[in-house]
């Protein structure tokens, strides 16, 4: 099985440190796979310091020395690697950014180019803001080149036309449906469309049960061939339904997996 820690919201609004304390005990063993945002507006989403709450200004992770200095040297050791995780990552008339807003399809593409220009590497995964994408989000991340990681089929989000213009990747995910049904089930598994790849994941959030994602990890492990973990360096305190907080959760999930031979800790590169 492969393992695969998936962290959002890395943005002009993150330190260096935030990144650190959740991370520095597993990051030499474990690659931690940013969510990086890199024209970021604020809004009024979980996580966004105090002193910005409802901001609407851009702030581009290009003006962040420190932290950028500071992303470059952990990426370099393999301790982080990258994907794109919107362009703002504010909502839009309360959609999340790769639902409401406009103007998706050139988003997706210089968002891409950003990350690649500050970092000096190919981006080729996108993770949508909120988990979430329209029909038209899908296709201009698929535009742009990159894969996906969500838990949405694309073939059912469009309708009439749009269904007819993807009549062959409607083909490949009737057919992922059907040995989801009667074979490894499709949380687990990377599916491997004409033009892009998608892998699904699970949340450790304040709405999660340990025992629950354990459960999963454990089928996944007999059962597939990819765990990705998604989670928030700004949610460690946090409290899971089931008590422990959600840091104490991440590390044990981590742990648990580590014990298991048969398990690979890996990066994009590893998962595509
Ligand atoms: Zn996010």
């Amino acid at each position: 099985m492969k393992f695969l820690l998936r962290d959002d919201d890395t943005c002009a609004m993150t330190r260096p440190e935030d990144l650190e304390v959740c991370y520095q005990s597993i990051w030499d063993q474990v690659p931690i796979c940013l969510s990086v945002t890199p024209f970021r507006i604020p809004g009024r989403a979980t996580g966004v310091p105090e002193n910005l709450i409802g901001s609407k200004d851009v702030l581009p992770l290009a003006e962040c020395a420190a932290l950028l200095g500071f992303l470059r040297e952990q990426v370099s050791r393999g301790r982080f690697d990258l994907a794109l995780h919107g362009y703002h990552h504010n909502r839009v008339t309360g959609l999340p950014e790769f639902v409401g807003a406009t103007d998706l399809n050139r988003k997706a593409v210089e968002g891409r180019a950003e990350l690649e220009r500050l970092f000096g590497r190919r981006i080729e995964t996108f993770v949508p803001p909120n988990n979430t994408l329209s029909a038209d989000g899908f296709d201009a991340v698929i535009l742009a080149g990159m894969n996906v990681v969500n838990n949405q089929t694309r073939a059912r989000l469009q309708t009439g036309w749009g269904r007819l213009k993807s009549a062959a990747e409607t083909v490949v995910a009737a057919r992922y449906a059907l040995t989801g049904r009667f074979g490894a089930p499709l949380a687990f598994r990377i599916r491997h469309f004409p033009k892009y790849q998608q892998a699904p994941y699970f949340t450790v959030g304040p709405d999660s049960d340990l025992e629950n994602l354990e459960a999963q990890m454990q089928a996944c492990r007999s059962n597939g061939d990819v765990f990705v973990l998604a989670t928030h360096y700004h949610a460690f305190g946090r409290r899971m339904r089931s008590g422990q907080t959600i840091g104490d959760g991440v590390m044990y999930l981590v742990e648990r997996a580590a014990s298991w031979p048969d398990v690979q800790f890996v990066d994009y590169e590893g998962l595509w």
